[in-house]
């Protein structure tokens, strides 16, 4: 066996320390427990692994590791079965703009339009999203990287559970990673919570600049919120316009 570099080694310690923080934040406990009785397992059909186990392990972070491009990091997601939304999904819907944008929205999960199209943001949500890029802040579409915290449909359009979000996380983390923007606006409370790991309220995140991994991250609400309060479109434009100004 070739040896491990120290370079390795620390990566693999990262991995293993961002698994151990998914799980405890999925209220997954201890690594020798077995999934408890008739439990949907992420592997759908397959017998479950042992909770915890190794393979659970790489299977989640290894692409994560070593993808170069958005493309390899695609291909190492392959057909993902690592949580159960695989059960209801058409397609995965991994993201889509410019690999090298300075600008990136990170949105919760693909809903009904983007499940079928394969691409986020493409539905009433996703218009408004639109307008905000190219009639907003005045760039095209095609110039900033979109992508959501789930990257499959959860059933129903309804919240992403904790173990999905801890499954697909490593993911956006890969792709902010590659794409290296300048900043990040967060759309609502499930992008937020991934990338900030805060539990505040987004009505009292948005509006502040924060950090994510040294980039700037602007919490913003999300537009299919908006679309059922839109009095709230005047909030988002502030915030809209600090992110114009840090462009
Ligand atoms: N809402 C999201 O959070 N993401 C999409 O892609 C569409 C709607």
């Amino acid at each position: 066996m070739p040896e491990t570099s120290e370079t390795e080694l620390i990566a693999l310690t990262h991995s293993l320390k961002r698994h151990l923080q998914r799980r405890q934040r999925a209220g997954i406990g201890r690594l020798a427990q077995g999934a408890p009785a008739g439990a949907k397992t992420a592997q759908g059909s397959r017998e479950p692994l042992p909770d915890g186990s190794m393979e659970g392990l790489f299977a989640a972070s290894a692409p994560g590791l070593q993808a170069g491009t958005l493309e390899e990091l695609r291909a190492a997601i392959g057909d993902c079965q690592r949580c159960k939304l695989c059960a209801g999904r058409t397609q995965i819907v991994f993201g889509v703009g410019n690999p090298r944008a300075r600008l990136m929205f990170v949105g919760e999960g693909p809903g009904r339009d983007e499940d079928l199209q394969g691409e986020p943001f493409v539905g009433r949500a996703g218009q408004l999203l639109t307008d905000i890029i190219t009639k907003g802040i005045g760039i095209k579409r095609e110039d900033v990287y979109i992508c959501n915290v789930v990257k499959c449909r959860p059933p129903d359009n309804r919240n992403p559970e904790p173990d999905e979000v801890a499954a697909c996380e490593p993911f956006l983390q890969k792709q902010i990673e590659l794409v290296r923007p300048k900043i990040i606006v967060a759309l609502g409370k499930f992008a937020v919570q991934a990338l900030l790991r805060s539990n505040a309220p987004i009505s009292k995140l948005r509006g502040n600049w924060h950090t994510y991994q040294g980039i700037k991250l602007m919490p913003t609400f999300h537009p299919a919120y908006l679309l059922r309060n839109p009095a709230d479109k005047k909030l988002v434009w502030e915030d809209i316009k600090k992110v114009i100004k840090e462009l």
